[in-house]
């Protein structure tokens, strides 16, 4: 695929921002990397097969990076769909049973995979039986089953009026954002994108901010002395050149990407669990209530928290540290009950390392498996 864009432009972009440098450059195909970016962050999407496809924890990736599959040919039904009318395909974002069904009927090639978040698609058809050729960008919706599959803000456990809000209000972005600590690679542009709009001693003004703030989070009060890239300066009313103090919040970054449309941030599963190992360390995580579970766990395992507490599980521990008869922290869960020896991990390597030490860990997509039967 040929691109018409200036990479040596992008690339002296990131190094005026300077923090972003070491990240382009470890990247080994870079331009290989940002083709791929490109076009799974466009509306058209890339066409993949079934073998490509790789079902990470019960979610959908490509590569590494999270994706949603859709099917661009709509048939007959294309200029209706253009038009606006709600009959479109749907889109799909977890391994729900429509996909097991499409898979055995060997009809996959028909998908293509994106992560653009507009929540608009590029679909083709005909203009009713035997019409023209049509083709456009169309507004599709999310499928249903992967909502329950993943029992997606409680989905599965809802009544009718409560799954039809959480359906009409999904959102691809906020989706992408709270799974996405169970994916190796991240989009390497939209960051980029972001730091447009800042005044250019915006990091002095930043550190000396968080500084003063004796680098902790004013949310969860955690404290990032020693992990400063995990304290964000947060802009309350959304305008990046807005720098007086009382628009400014020193915010971690799991309490940051919960703001209003701060979705497009991207967490990884190593800064979270740093995140929350530090918690524990200063007796932050707070586990009384399973609110409190909610709010400080890991967010791809908050709806398998939901699913635990409506049929009376006892509450889990967030952040359980493994630790080897030496006494060394050698793995984190995401979820424990210790008196039972049980827990839930994102990490395959904690998963092993729990059963050689006499756990029954499971990783998060055979809980949500676990959850559907
Ligand atoms: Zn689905
Ligand atoms: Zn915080
Ligand atoms: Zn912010």
């Amino acid at each position: 695929m040929k691109l018409d864009v200036n990479l040596s432009e992008l690339i002296a972009c990131a190094e005026r921002m300077g923090s972003f440098v070491p990240d382009f450059a470890v990247e080994v195909a870079i331009e290989d990397s940002f083709e791929l970016d490109t076009s799974l962050s466009s509306t058209a999407g890339l066409e993949i097969g079934l073998d490509e496809l790789e079902i990470e924890q019960g979610l959908l990736g490509y590569r590494g990076r999270q994706v949603l599959l859709f099917i661009p040919d709509h048939g007959s039904r294309a200029g209706n769909v253009l038009a606006g009318r709600s009959e479109g395909n749907k889109f799909h974002v977890a391994d729900c049973q429509k996909l097991d069904e499409m898979r055995s009927k060997q009809r996959f090639e028909r998908y293509k995979a994106t992560y653009n978040v507009s929540g608009k698609f590029e679909i083709f058809g005909t203009l009713g039986y035997r019409g023209e050729d049509v083709s456009g960008e169309a507004e599709l919706h999310v499928c249903k089953l992967c909502l329950g599959y993943l029992n997606y803000r409680g989905y599965k456990n809802s009544n009718k009026a409560a799954k039809d809000s959480v359906y009409d209000a999904f959102d691809i972005s906020e989706f992408l954002s709270k799974y996405s600590t169970l994916f190796r690679s991240m989009p390497k542009r939209e960051a980029l994108v972001d730091m447009a709009g800042y005044v250019d001693n915006w990091k002095e003004i930043s550190r000396d901010f968080r500084q003063s703030h004796n680098w902790s989070c004013d949310h969860c009060n955690v404290n990032l002395q020693s992990h400063p890239a995990l304290l964000h300066t947060h802009h309350i009313n959304g305008v990046k050149r807005d720098n007086r103090p009382e628009n400014l919040k020193a915010l971690c970054i799991d309490c940051h990407r919960k703001q209003p449309q701060h979705d497009y941030m991207r967490v990884t599963h190593a800064q979270m669990q740093e995140l929350n190992r530090l918690r524990k360390e200063q007796s932050l995580l707070c586990q009384d209530s399973w609110d409190e579970l909610i709010e400080l766990a890991d967010t791809s395992v908050t709806d398998l928290l939901r699913h635990y507490r409506l049929k009376s599980y006892a509450k889990p521990v967030v952040g359980h540290e493994l630790q080897a008869d030496s006494g060394e922290v050698i793995a984190m869960f995401e979820l424990a009950w210790p008196d039972k020896q049980k827990a839930i991990a994102i990490d395959y390597d904690a998963i092993s390392l729990g059963s050689q030490y006499g756990w029954r860990v499971i990783s998060v997509g055979e809980a949500i498996k676990r959850m559907n039967q």
